[in-house]
Parts: C-alpha cells; structure tokens; sequence
C-alpha cells in the first residue's frame, strides 16, 4: 500500500507496511528469513544488519506512518535502539542533558558507557523546562526526555523542550514506550528522535523483544551509519510477529486506555489507597500538559497502598492481575518499584525521588475493569485479614 495518501489509524495499522504476495497472493505478508541477496543486477545490496530485508523495509513504513516521521528502523530491543540513537550523535566531549527520572535500562547505559568514551551528562532536578535550561553548555549536542516517565507517570512538555533545543541546534529525543504512537506522536511537537521499546505496547503480546526508532530522512540515515557496525537488527521472523503485533496496535491500546482511566478514577476513591499516578486525572500536577500533547493518556499508572497493607502480600493476594517485571501486554500486570526497577537505591534515594514502599506500578491490560476491580478488592480484604 501506498503511504503517500492519509488512512485512518486502524487501515494504518493493518495495511501500510504489507509486503505483498505476489506470487500467491495470500492475506498476510510473506517472510522472506533470506540472509543472503544477490548482489548482480540488483538495486540495493540487502542483507539483515543493512536494516533491508523485505520485511524489515516494510515495517519500518508502518512505524514511520503511525509516529508521523519521514523514516524509521526496527531493533532487535529497545535498548539496541537507544543506545544506536545516542551514540549516533554524541562523541568524545560532547554533552547531554538527561531528565532526572527515565527508565532504569536507559540510565545504566548512560552512567556505565557514556564515561568510557568520554561522553558527559548532567541529570535534571526534575521534568520541567526551568530545570534544563541552566544545565545547558556550549558542547551540548542532546537533550533526552521520557513521558509519561516511570514509575510515577510524570509529564515533560515536549514543544517546550523542542522549542529550548532548537534554539541551540541541539537533538532532541523521547522515549516513547509508555505512550505508544497511538497516544502521543512527539514529531508532531517538534521532538527529533522518536524512541520506542517495541517489547511493550508494539508486540503487546509479552512475547516479542524488538525496538523502534523513528525520525527524518536525514536523522535516520545518520543513525543508520552507525547501527550498522553495532549489528542490533531483529530477525526477520520477528519483524514478521511484530508487523502482525502491530496490526491490533490501535485497538489493544484504545481498550487499554479507557480501562486505565476507569482504573484510575477507581483507586483516587478508594479508603486503602493515598495517591494515584495518572496523567489523565484532574489531580495529577501536570494534567494540562499532558491534556495538549498526549492524544490518549496510556495504559500505565502508579498508585500508593496506605501503610497498613503491606504491597508485597497485596500483590500476592491478586489472582488475576500477575506481580511481572514487564509491562504493556494484554494481561494487567503489577510490579513494586522499591522490590524491582529501585532495589538498588537506599529508601532515602527513594523518597527524594517520591517513591514510596507502597508504591504499585499498574500496566492495565484489556480485561473488564469490573474483573481487575473486584480482584483489587479481594486482595485487599485478604491482606488486610492476616
Ligand atoms: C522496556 C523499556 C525500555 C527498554 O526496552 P528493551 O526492549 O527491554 O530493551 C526502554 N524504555 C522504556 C520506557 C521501557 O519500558
């Protein structure tokens, strides 16, 4: 299909980026697991670390559609994307600005790489603008943001930190995971680099490893340069499942999201909770942010069990909803900040960055909210009883 011409957001996921069968004419695309082309007589030299096979050329189209950019690239994970991203456009004795709170992968990396060669970085106080804006410096070539960040669903104003950015010919990049495109296109906002762990909302199935990067022409060829000697290409048999993922991408997500704000307007009335995380709430401080830039406002949230349930057992109690180390699959999944993704940092670390031991991350899935409300009840009533 042509992507020249606007489709609607399911016809999108579904059609652009099929490889057609030609020679069968079946439904769905071919795989073509080819790790060897021919090299005579042909217009491009393909081989899978090139990013060109069939099947990856044809959904770095759908990707590209559905985050509004010119191009994109497909990875065998999501850190193989960030990290390809970065190292792209920084080199010895340049500089990036981080925002304080990001994934805890992505902070790994920039603390344990970037020093090695000799990359600077400076974290913010917080996510917002005033906080970036005094960390700039004339070698300053990247300035890296995530929202909705984990695990407490915070909200950086995009057009904000584009509009600072390209004052000072800085990149931009978002990691775009929590919203996925179909709740948030940060092009649209100026934003240069656009991120994604494609293991979440894209697979959504708890099954696949890949990730996305999507941008301009121009951005991904550079990218592009170097991916190719870091080798993170995603076997062309799983850019297959993930084209497939990817055809229900708008329908999982929609569902998702409206039972994560019936979720959320649940827990914010209940006597067992303190707060809950969820930019699509009235209370959440930057609720008017997130109202301009997000088009959807995700499946994730975060909640606070008062302190006479204990998170642990709360989370044993549930039957339905599973404790899981992962996110944005079809299943509702719960995980413990301070067990998990925060263990290493001291509980003094912890509560300066609001992370408290009640603190449950929710990644709300496409059962009822009826269910996933009454298995919350019941597990508050069966920890509350030991
Ligand atoms: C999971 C995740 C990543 C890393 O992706 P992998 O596919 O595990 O490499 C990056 N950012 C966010 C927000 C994530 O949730």
């Amino acid at each position: 299909m042509k992507s020249t011409k606007k489709f609607g957001i399911n016809t999108t996921c579904v059609h652009i980026g099929e490889v057609k069968d030609e020679q069968f004419k079946g439904a769905v695309s071919p795989i073509y697991p080819s790790t060897s082309y021919a090299f005579d007589g042909v217009d491009i030299k393909r081989y899978p670390r090139y990013f060109n096979t069939p099947n990856q050329e044809m959904l770095h189209k759908k990707i590209a559609v559905l985050e509004h950019t010119e191009d994109a690239l497909i990875f065998s994970s999501g850190m193989a994307a960030i990290s390809a991203a970065l190292f792209a456009f920084l080199q010895n004795g340049d500089h990036v600005i981080v925002q304080q709170v990001i994934y805890g992968g992505t902070f790994n990396f920039m603390v344990n790489e970037f020093e090695k060669f000799g990359i600077e970085y400076s974290f913010t106080e917080s996510d917002k603008i005033e906080d970036f804006l005094p960390l700039l410096r004339p070698n300053t070539k990247v300035m890296y943001i995530e929202t909705p960040s984990n695990p407490l669903l915070g909200i950086t104003d995009m057009k904000a930190i584009a509009d600072l950015s390209k004052q000072h010919q800085i990149i931009t990049m978002i990691d775009n995971t929590f919203a996925s495109p179909i709740n948030q296109n940060p092009a649209d906002f100026g934003i240069d680099i656009v991120l994604h762990s494609a293991t979440k909302y894209m697979g959504g199935h708890s099954d696949i490893s890949a990730g996305a990067i999507a941008a301009s022409k121009e951005h991904i060829a550079k990218i592009w340069e170097t991916a190719i000697n870091y080798g993170g290409n995603l076997s062309d048999q799983t850019v297959w499942l993930l084209e497939r993922s990817m055809k229900t991408l708008n329908l999982r997500v929609k569902e998702q999201t409206k039972n994560a704000q019936i979720m959320a307007e649940y827990l914010e009335k209940s006597e067992h909770i303190d707060a809950v995380y969820y930019p699509g709430l009235p209370s959440h401080p930057q609720y008017e942010i997130a109202k301009k830039q997000m088009k959807g406002f995700g499946a994730m949230l975060s909640f606070e069990l008062k302190s006479h349930i204990d998170a642990m057992q709360f989370q044993r109690n549930l039957q339905l909803i599973k404790p899981s180390m992962s996110l944005a699959g079809l299943e509702s999944t719960t995980v413990s900040p301070v067990q998990t993704t925060h263990a290493l940092l001291s509980e003094q670390e912890r509560l300066e960055r609001g992370i408290k031991n009640g603190l449950i991350r929710f990644s709300v899935g496409i059962e009822e909210p009826e269910d996933l409300i009454a298995d919350i009840e019941l597990a508050i009533e069966k920890t509350l009883k030991k």
